[in-house]
């Protein structure tokens, strides 16, 4: 399967233009680039849901706050539209900076209380940035659907939001966390871990699923299950907690009990590298 790369704004948008008014569905999903199975599992997604799969690949600037990882960012675009080809991606999208924030660019996008906590408290900037370029993606590739990973919860939530009070009509999917054979969830960031780091990372997910065992077993006070974690995640030397935090799934704010759903997120620093994981807890009937 050839994917074709469309580099300006005015040829994706005819593209969509055109495959609108033939009537076709148009499927979207986002990205950084660095493309893993996490990435491609959203593209099948697309790809059963939709006509015409477009995919962009964009490090944005405006995401990431100074002195995070921007500049080095892997960047892979040939390997990636390798990978995109093996999935089936019809068009990959990939603009630069001057046609996302050209001169004189002065338009932001925020959402709010969404954006308040977890990963909001270290990237005070960050979800402004997703949403601001999520809009323009949405005006210019104008899908009917967009696929996102739970991977990024409160990314997937700050999003859905934003299209409801924006009124997109794009339906937005989100996608299971795509883990390797080990838990870790899958990343373009787990490059960066150091072979030890690589393998105490897995303190992350086991750390999840002992919280389930945990819930299974009629804990409900989030102090404790929220401990049980840090003490699992705190087996891993080069572990630095950045937050562990209990949530309800729909509103993002600490919970005091866990009743029904709760998130389990948190964010994990193994020298430079930040990881981020999360799991939907569920209370047994
Ligand atoms: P990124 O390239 O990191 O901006 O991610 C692009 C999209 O892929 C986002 O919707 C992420 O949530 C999603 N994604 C990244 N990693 C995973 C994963 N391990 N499983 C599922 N989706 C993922």
């Amino acid at each position: 399967m050839s994917v074709a790369i469309v580099n300006t704004c005015d040829k994706m948008r005819q593209l969509s233009e055109r495959a609108r008014k033939e009537g076709r569905i148009v499927g979207f999903v986002p990205t950084m680039g660095a493309l893993h199975e996490g990435h491609l599992s959203l593209v099948r997604i697309a790809r059963k849901r939709a006509d015409v799969v477009v995919v962009s690949i964009y490090v944005n600037p405006a995401q990431f706050t100074p002195g995070e990882d921007f500049e080095k960012y892997p960047r892979m675009v040939d390997e990636d539209v390798r990978l995109l080809g093996t999935v089936g991606a019809d068009y990959v999208f990939t603009p630069d900076d001057a046609m996302i924030y050209p001169e004189g660019y002065a338009t932001y996008v925020t959402v709010e209380g969404l954006t308040e906590g977890l990963c909001a408290r270290s990237r005070p900037i960050h979800f402004r940035g997703v949403t601001t370029v999520v809009s323009k993606l949405f005006n210019i590739v104008r899908p009917h659907l967009a696929v996102f990973g739970q991977k990024d919860f409160q990314q997937l939530a700050v999003i859905r939001r934003m299209t409801a009070d924006l009124n997109f009509d794009i339906e937005i999917i989100g996608a299971p966390i795509v883990r390797e054979a080990d838990g870790l969830a899958m990343s373009s960031r787990n490059a960066y871990l150091s072979p030890e780091g690589r393998v105490q990372a897995t303190a992350i997910s086991r750390s999840l699923g002992e919280a389930q065992n945990l819930v299974n077993a009629g804990e409900t006070h989030p102090d404790e299950i929220i401990e049980h974690v840090r003490r699992v995640i705190g087996e891993a030397p080069l572990a630095e907690v950045e937050y562990i935090e209990l949530v309800d799934p729909d509103s993002l704010i600490p919970l005091t009990e866990v009743t029904e759903r709760a998130l389990l997120a948190l964010a994990v620093r193994f020298g430079q590298t930040r990881l981020i994981d999360n799991s939907v807890l569920t209370v047994p009937e």
